[in-house]
């Protein structure tokens, strides 16, 4: 059964997308055909329950459901008053929409977190045992002291997958974040916790 939600979905975002693309590129010549390609759009995303994408979303009308291509007829700002904000303005109705570019500043903060992460050495090597209680509560106190803590896989015919099953393990039990994964290692991250403010650690 879940293969074939899987697959109404997968049918729904091509079919969501090709018809968002035609509105855009129909937009010029024919308004009128170009808003009911976003209509249809919608209406498939509604009832196969996938949401329209992110991009494409910012791109039309909440008020009056047009196509907004910029230059043509939005207007877009960029505001950083307080934090960055995109501004769109349809021309067609005067609706604005604003909002945050939040996963921008996030990615950033990964690639961040990526480039320390090469520079890292491994400090906690899962054996042959797996992830045990007593890996994972070495992993939590590192987290705790440098938030930033790398793996080794020692197995060394350990498969990428293998080694992903590992880190998403390790990382669901000490709730933290998959920085990445690059051969027989990954990189967890933890933002630190602010209630257990540093009790001077000791090594290891
Ligand atoms: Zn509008």
């Amino acid at each position: 059964m879940a293969w074939r939600t899987d697959s109404i979905r997968q049918i729904a975002r091509e079919r969501i997308d090709i018809l968002l693309h035609l509105a855009r590129q129909t937009f010029p010549r024919n308004p009128t055909l170009s808003k009911r390609y976003v209509e249809l759009a919608r209406l498939i995303g509604m009832k196969s329950g996938v949401r329209l994408p992110r991009e494409a979303k910012a791109f039309i009308c909440d008020n009056c459901g047009t196509v907004l291509v910029p230059g043509d007829n939005c207007r877009v700002r960029i505001r950083s008053e307080t934090g960055t904000t995109v501004l769109i303005t349809c021309l067609e109705c005067g609706c604005k929409k604003r909002f945050p570019t939040v996963r921008e500043r996030l990615s950033n903060r990964m690639n961040r977190l990526k480039i320390r992460s090469r520079v890292t050495e491994p400090t906690i090597w899962v054996g042959k045992e797996g992830v045990t209680q007593r890996l994972l509560e070495q992993v939590e106190k590192q987290l705790e002291s440098r938030q930033l803590v790398k793996l080794k896989v020692q197995k060394s015919t350990a498969t990428k997958s293998e080694t992903i099953n590992v880190a998403k393990e390790v990382s669901t039990a000490t709730e933290s974040t998959i920085v990445d994964v690059i051969g027989h290692t990954f990189t967890l991250y933890k933002k630190k916790s602010e209630s257990k403010i540093t009790l001077k650690q000791g090594s290891t």
